[in-house]
């Protein structure tokens, strides 16, 4: 029984997200009345939605908004589509994404929605439906200067193309702003859908440049193959890397001789998963993060790498391409095997960085062609690595206790000018 629950308790996102904060508190010895303002969210709006199904029937799910921090500007973060969405899960995600905004050092605070549901299980018309229900019913939330979804988990441009026509209906007239992520055509920004797999190949490359590691000799290991996981996986190999193994939610699949990325992508295209690929072999799921190589790039879900097989990774960076994916519990093990953990809130702040370059193109109307984006993403990335492995080193902690302890620096800094209204 009391293992079961210390079990939950390590695959608690929110009290994971909170752990990280209060040890990083801790080192920046905070006083308690800050930590008590800019620890907690502001604000979390639930809604229920009422969709009728195809069939005529009506069915409602639940969503949720949560704007974790407004201090450093708009809340900004995507929204998941996924059966097991909850506000716990929702507040932690928000928190991450006020940490990862600051880090990176754009102008935004943190925000996450999402909605609990498969949306496997419904047509397109009934996601339809559903998006542009939460839309309106958080309408009110929502805005360039006040909150600004982007994509998750199973959601993708045209969900964004949904919301942002819902929200520009209700307001009257167009606003692109509203919403990032979305299709070339509705001011969408270039480079936006391989951002988030781009930034965690910037930070790969500084981080091996460190340790003295040549990229061309790494084997690379990725799991879950969506935007962030098939990205960073193709952009590995054309730097280099060998991919060894790969995963998605029905399989895993290994080979030695390194994996075709551009031909995998393909195979899923046509038979939406990774399972099955020519020239490669099934292994268990579980083992892939076990398997031997130097990098490895969870990019799925949280609560991939815990105290249990923490011990049998075998990798010698690892980088966080999905949010939340390391338990705490699992940190201290991998920080005693020398691991180095390139943090979530570093390592995949490629997407929000591009997100805020397309924000800011669609205020300006002027819009950057993708060289122009991926100079100005590498850059900010690069920024983010070094002013995090400067505290890392200066502060004798591991990267991802700097990383929070910058980002929640630059928050506490912005709120101690802004002063605290009551
Ligand atoms: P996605 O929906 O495009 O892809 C998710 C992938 O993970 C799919 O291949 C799915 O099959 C796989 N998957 C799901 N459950 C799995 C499991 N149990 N084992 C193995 N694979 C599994 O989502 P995405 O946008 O690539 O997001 C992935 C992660 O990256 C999430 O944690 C997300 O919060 C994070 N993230 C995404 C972005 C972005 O710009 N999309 C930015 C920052 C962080």
């Amino acid at each position: 029984m009391e293992e079961g629950s210390d079990i939950q308790k390590e695959l608690n996102p929110l009290e994971n997200a909170m752990r990280q904060f209060d040890e990083a508190a801790a080192a920046l010895k905070l006083d308690r009345g800050i930590i008590e303002i800019i620890k907690n969210f502001r604000r979390a709006t639930i809604v229920n939605l009422p969709i009728q199904m195809d069939d005529g029937t009506f069915k409602v799910f639940t969503g949720y908004r949560v704007q974790h921090s407004i201090s450093r500007g708009p809340g900004k973060g995507g929204i998941r589509f996924h059966q097991d969405v909850t506000l716990e899960e929702v507040q932690a995600l928000a928190a991450w994404m006020t940490w990862k905004c600051a880090v990176v050092n754009i102008p935004f605070g943190g925000a996450k929605g999402g909605i609990a549901v498969d949306p496997s299980k419904l047509s397109r018309g009934e996601l339809e439906r559903l998006t542009r229900r939460y839309t309106a019913d958080l309408a009110d939330i929502f805005g360039p200067e006040s909150d600004v979804p982007a994509p998750d988990v199973n959601t993708n441009e045209q969900t964004m193309a949904w919301i942002m026509d819902t929200y520009s209906m209700h307001a009257r007239h167009t606003v692109t702003s509203v919403v990032t992520g979305k299709p070339l055509v509705l001011g969408g920004s270039e480079g936006r859908r391989e951002a988030t797999g781009r930034g965690v190949l910037f930070t790969i490359r500084r981080a091996t440049a460190k340790i003295g590691m040549d990229l061309k000799k790494c084997r690379a290991v990725v799991q879950g193959f969506g935007n962030v996981g098939s990205v960073s996986a193709d952009l590995l190999q054309k730097d280099g890397a060998r991919v060894i193994g790969v995963s998605d939610v029905r399989g895993a699949i290994t080979s030695e001789a390194g994996l075709d990325v551009p031909a995998l992508i393909e195979h899923v295209k046509k038979t939406g998963s990774v399972v099955g690929f020519a020239g490669s072999r099934p292994i268990d799921a579980g083992k892939l993060l076990e398997l031997d190589c130097e990098i490895l790039i969870p990019a799925a879900l949280e609560n991939q790498i815990t105290q249990s097989n923490a011990p049998n990774i075998r990798a010698r960076i690892i980088a966080e391409g999905a949010n939340g994916p390391t338990t705490p519990d699992a940190d201290v093990i991998l920080q005693e095997k020398g691991i180095v953990v390139i943090p979530d809130i570093l390592a995949n702040s490629g997407g929000v960085t591009v997100s805020y370059f397309e924000w800011a193109q669609n205020r300006m109307g002027i819009y950057w062609q993708e060289d122009e984006v991926n100079q100005r993403l590498e850059g900010m990335m690069n920024r983010a690595f070094d002013d995090v492995y400067a505290v890392h080193t200066e502060s004798k902690v591991s990267m991802r206790v700097a990383a929070f302890m910058l980002a929640i620096k630059r928050v506490v800094d912005v709120m101690h000018i802004r002063g605290v209204y009551a």
